[in-house]
């Protein structure tokens, strides 16, 4: 469903994103993982088209994203890191904007006042999205990406402030949309979350895949059979970072 292939993204000759090459297949939640500028958002935006890559391929739903723009980015929902919304428009208008650029306005009628019953932000529907809290537009960004038929998903720290139950829900509805056949990319560092949520994990550092697999994959990756997805995150990142052992010098000759 999502194939990423030999990605290269680079700011100023620095190469945030180094080659790397994954598939998120439909039906499972995969988490991107790493730590802080591993190359996680850079990964997901040029996903998304926010970047354009230096070089690679990223196909979805089976069009090229360089080729096939407009087909490609129809299969896509974004919730992003940190939401930017209209803050003229309220947020109802949200979604019925999504659903318009979507063509998906019958959905709207459909879908929007049981969405944002499900959030908690009814009460809000007709309030301007730059009056809303932290939180609550954290929200509206993940309403805004389940309101148009999406299939696949990129979620850049989705449950970052918002509530227990409106994590409980999104965290519910990610694994219903799994269930139904979609292909969901989440980046977190909450690897307890991670490890209950996602199928599968890709562990991203300096801009490279350091590892990918299930959890019992890595555990025996990190020969750390039994522990958690968080001790084993641990470790292999500290490998990494710890510069590889001297060659020992070569005696006589
Ligand atoms: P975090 O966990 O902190 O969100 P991340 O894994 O998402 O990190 P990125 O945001 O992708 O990391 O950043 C990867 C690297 O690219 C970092 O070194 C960052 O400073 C750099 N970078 C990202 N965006 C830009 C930009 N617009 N200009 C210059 N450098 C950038």
């Amino acid at each position: 469903m999502l194939e990423v292939e030999g990605l290269v993204k680079s700011f100023k000759g620095f190469r945030a994103v180094d080659g790397i090459t994954f598939r998120v297949e439909a039906g499972e939640i995969v988490g991107l993982l790493g730590p802080n500028g591993a190359g996680k958002t850079t990964t997901l935006r040029c996903i998304c088209g926010i970047l354009k890559p230096d070089a690679g391929r990223i196909v979805i739903g089976g069009y090229d994203l360089a080729q096939h723009e407009r087909e490609a980015k129809r299969l896509l929902a974004f919730i992003p890191e940190t939401p930017n919304p209209y803050e003229l428009l309220t947020v109802r208008e949200h979604l019925k904007l999504i659903a318009m650029c979507y063509d998906t306005l019958p959905l709207y009628e459909q879908r929007a006042d049981e969405l944002l019953a499900r959030y908690e932000l009814l009460d809000k529907a007709n309030a301007l999205a730059g009056t809303l809290s932290k939180g609550m537009k954290q929200k509206l960004a993940a309403v805004c990406a389940l309101v148009h038929d999406a299939k696949v998903f990129l979620c850049d720290e989705p449950l970052m402030g918002i509530d227990p139950r409106g994590q409980y829900t999104l965290k519910a509805e990610l694994q219903r949309l799994r269930d139904e056949g979609c292909a969901i990319l989440v980046s977190t560092h909450q690897l307890d979350t991670a490890e209950r949520l996602c199928d599968r994990v890709i562990i991203m550092h300096k801009g490279h895949i350091l590892a990918e697999g299930t959890l019992s994959e890595l555990q025996a990756r990190a020969q750390m059979e039994g522990s958690t997805l968080e001790e084993v995150f641990l470790r292999l990142t500290e490998e990494a970072e710890s510069p590889a052992p001297e060659a020992m010098p070569v005696q006589g000759g």
